[in-house]
């Protein structure tokens, strides 16, 4: 197939293949050539591709109704709420089309809650250095990374960067306008930089004990990915508001802000909307994809393939020179290199027929879908190992 994307805008660093379909974990291009995928879309793609009973309940959907407004309820709807809500042990949901757009959510509701509080309009966010946050100018002002803020000034004001794992960079932010910390368990495009769980349940106190907001991002780290449903839950802690988006949805476009009741209610009509968010197709996805990671034990199989993926990666470190060492939590897991040209593996690999993507220049991240088996893992150490030695 001739690839002509003249009318296309050049915002992408798109790899020289289109994709055809997709069956289980494997990807076909139009070529016919077939790719393993430790990609999934980015972290979406959590039951690979053509799971049965998602795709069924989408058809179901679709000859019902696809989208009515926000100025109605609809069956999904309420479904996917309550079933978002128990997965995260928190309150209450508003839907999103994006992880962004969760942030900005997330972001409004904290804002919200300080102007209840102080009568003023003027709180400040602390994030974190090498954190990833999404592309609106909220959410890129809270990405601590010059590269994705600097030709998009001004930005929203009132943001400061701590460090990761440090706990004392973070207090030596805090002030009387500080609202809200918001921090990824695990870093993702920052180079799978997991938190450790003092640091974490360090923030929970922290927030708790100057009245802040915890906001945790996992848009990439959630649903299963690291071994629990929220990673949080590794961490014996509950944050205020968590944002998910990519797995939530399994390929449809929608996100989530999910807070507790105390932050939820900050927000009364008028104050925050979307179009299309939470629609009857979308929220029938989501629903779908509670019920599924319910019936076939997805987070246990998830948890399972990430201990398995995790001796793996040993031995390969082990076996190839090019390898220093891995981080990560789970299915989310970042390869480090000896050198910075993680892109120039991605594309050996890409060539050898399997798709993984790079995090940082020296860390080749790998995210397979969750339906992840061991056999299926060794067919991906195999190539990685042939091209890494
Ligand atoms: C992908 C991602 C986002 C942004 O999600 P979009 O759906 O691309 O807007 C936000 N936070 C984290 C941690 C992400 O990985």
């Amino acid at each position: 197939m001739m690839l002509n994307d003249e009318y296309l805008i050049h915002a992408y660093g798109r790899h020289d293949a289109a994709i055809d379909h997709g069956d289980g974990v494997y990807l076909y291009d139009t070529e016919g050539k077939k790719y393993l995928d430790f990609y999934a879309g980015i972290g979406v793609n959590a039951l690979g591709y053509g799971y049965q009973a998602y795709n069924e309940a989408l058809k179901k959907q679709l000859d019902k109704v696809l989208h009515v407004s926000n100025y109605f309820y609809t069956p999904p709807l309420l479904e996917a709420s309550e079933k978002v809500v128990k997965a995260t042990k928190l309150d209450q949901v508003f839907f999103t089309n994006s992880g962004a757009e969760a942030i900005e959510g997330a972001l409004k509701l904290a804002r919200k809650y300080y102007f209840l509080k102080h009568g003023q309009a003027d709180s400040e966010i602390i994030s974190f250095h090498h954190s990833f946050h999404g592309r609106t100018t909220g959410a890129v002002k809270l990405t601590g990374n010059a590269h994705y803020q600097e030709a998009f000034g001004p930005l929203m004001t009132g943001v400061k960067y701590a460090n990761l794992n440090d706990l004392d960079s973070v207090k030596a932010l805090i002030n009387d306008h500080t609202a809200a910390i918001i921090v990824e368990p695990v870093q993702g495009e920052g180079g799978v930089n997991p938190c450790t769980k003092t640091f974490m349940q360090g923030l929970r106190a922290l927030c708790d004990e100057y009245g802040l907001c915890l906001i945790l991002d996992e848009v990439q780290s959630g649903m299963g990915r690291t071994g629990s449903m929220m990673t949080y839950f590794q961490f014996d802690i509950t944050p205020d508001i968590v944002c998910l988006a990519k797995a939530l949805g399994c390929g449809v476009p929608v996100g989530a802000f999910v807070a507790n009741k105390k932050y939820g209610d900050a927000l009364v009509p008028g104050d925050h909307g979307s179009t299309y968010g939470g629609n009857p197709f979308v929220c029938a996805a989501v629903s779908t994809v509670f019920d599924i990671y319910q019936n076939d034990h997805i987070v246990e199989k998830a948890h399972e393939a990430g201990m398995y993926l995790e001796t793996k990666l040993n031995e390969l470190e082990e076996k190839c020179s090019h390898v220093v060492g891995h981080r990560g939590l789970g299915l989310m897991q970042g390869i480090l290199l000896d050198e910075p040209n993680s892109s120039a593996y991605v594309q050996k690999a890409l060539e050898a027929g399997l798709i993984v993507v790079s995090a940082g220049a020296d860390v080749v991240r790998l995210l397979p879908p969750l339906i992840i088996t061991h056999k299926q893992i060794d067919e991906a150490m195999g190539i990685l190992e042939k091209i890494l030695k």
